[in-house]
């Protein structure tokens, strides 16, 4: 099937939700994807944050190959060898004290799960989020995602949240002077749709002595940031920091869908059957896929790219735009113009990247596994567009 084919069927068949990228992508190889005609483009979004390991990374492909001729699918109401061994793949790679895990199918699940099992612990329901912060779009996400293109048709159902600014632990403290009945704080560590946003060590810190002191959970949302993309499994190890809940989805399977929550000893404690469930969730694709992608990262010691592709790019482009921001392959440029019209240049000349709510940033998602002339090919083809449209 030819691009346009596919395009005109997709518009016909869908509801209009989403706004395409104008291409159709037939098949991807490493941090390559080629689209139904055969052109090749350099991809620096990942299907959003998702390929951290490039496209069809050979031994996620044997894996989930091979389980699909095993066994496709039971629920959670059996045992399973490959969910066994998938969860103490996973327990081995999170931090100490993090190490029970409940799966499901997606970042808006995880963080639902989160909030739920976080009011279930203090019995409590008053949650704190951070303005600009993105958590999903099913109701219980989106009711502390503070978006108002997203919300305001749903005010009526959405839970109500105290949003206040990233970064500012006042803000926060302020927010628990007001009220007795805050059950979570829930953040992206790093902001990414905002425009991949960070706040001083000292923020998170602060977070962590005020959820302590009146009794609330510490919920990262680490969709984006977790599974080794800025250089350590949970970006909570180089804060020192350690949260209460972690959600993960996204990289966590290599782009089969799978989604989970990290829970801490202690509030894994407060948990009881039935307290959660899904059905899709700890499938056994999803599995085989998850333990492929934590063995390779491990294996390959991909987790020490991140710094150096990090590194690596912001050498090239510092002087082409005014700020980078972001940690290991989780990155923002700040350009002194809009982004869209350097993405589309970007795209007209092969490559792949990522917007963000901030219009003057380029958001880059690339593979941990990049080649280094790949990422030299990016800094000249931005070069080359920002000349194009007189940026
Ligand atoms: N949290 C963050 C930080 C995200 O970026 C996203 C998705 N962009 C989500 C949650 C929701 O994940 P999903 O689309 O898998 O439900």
């Amino acid at each position: 099937m030819q691009t346009v084919d596919a395009i005109s069927l997709e518009d016909q068949f869908q509801i209009p939700t989403y706004t395409k990228i104008p291409i159709v992508l037939a098949r991807g190889e490493g941090a390559y994807v080629w689209d139904a005609d055969g052109r090749q483009f350099l991809d620096l979004y990942g299907g959003h944050c998702v390929t951290l390991l490039g496209h069809c990374p050979p031994r996620v492909v044997d894996a989930v190959r091979e389980q699909v001729g095993r066994l496709i699918f039971y629920s959670n109401s059996v045992y399973s060898p490959v969910r066994a061994t998938a969860a103490r793949a996973l327990a081995e790679m999170t931090p100490v004290g993090l190490r029970h895990t409940f799966f499901c199918n997606s970042g808006s699940e995880a963080n639902e799960t989160a909030l739920k099992l976080a009011r279930k612990s203090t019995g409590k329901s008053h949650v704190i989020a951070m303005q600009n912060g993105f958590h999903g779009r099913t109701l219980g996400s989106l009711a502390v995602t503070s978006n108002e293109r997203y919300r305001s048709p749903y005010a009526d159902v959405l839970a109500e949240t105290t949003f206040v600014p990233f970064g500012d632990s006042a803000a926060v403290e302020a927010g628990f002077a007001d009220r007795s009945d805050v059950a979570a704080v829930i953040l992206e560590p790093i902001q990414s749709m905002a425009g991949v946003i960070d706040a001083p060590i000292e923020y998170y810190r602060t977070l962590r002595k005020l959820c302590d002191r009146h009794g609330a959970a510490l919920i990262f949302d680490e969709v984006q940031t977790g599974v080794g993309r800025t250089g350590t499994f949970s970006i909570s190890e180089q804060l020192g920091v350690k949260p209460d809940l972690i959600t993960l989805a996204k990289s966590l399977g290599s782009g089969i869908p799978v989604g989970a929550v990290l829970v801490s000893d202690v509030l894994a404690a407060t948990v009881a059957s039935g307290d959660q469930g899904t059905t899709f969730g700890g499938g056994m694709i999803a599995m085989a896929a998850v333990e492929a992608t934590l063995h390779t990262i491990k294996d390959e010691q991909l987790m020490d790219r991140a710094g150096v592709v990090f590194d690596h790019l912001t050498a090239r482009i510092r002087p082409l735009v005014r700020s980078i921001r972001g940690r290991g392959c989780l990155i923002g440029l700040e350009l002194d113009s809009h982004a869209a019209p350097i993405r589309t240049e970007l795209l007209q000349r092969g490559i792949i990247t990522g917007s963000a709510d901030d219009p003057n940033v380029i958001r880059l998602m690339p593979p941990l596994n990049i080649p280094l002339d790949a990422l030299d090919d990016f800094a000249t083809t931005l070069e080359m567009s920002l000349d194009a449209v007189g940026a």
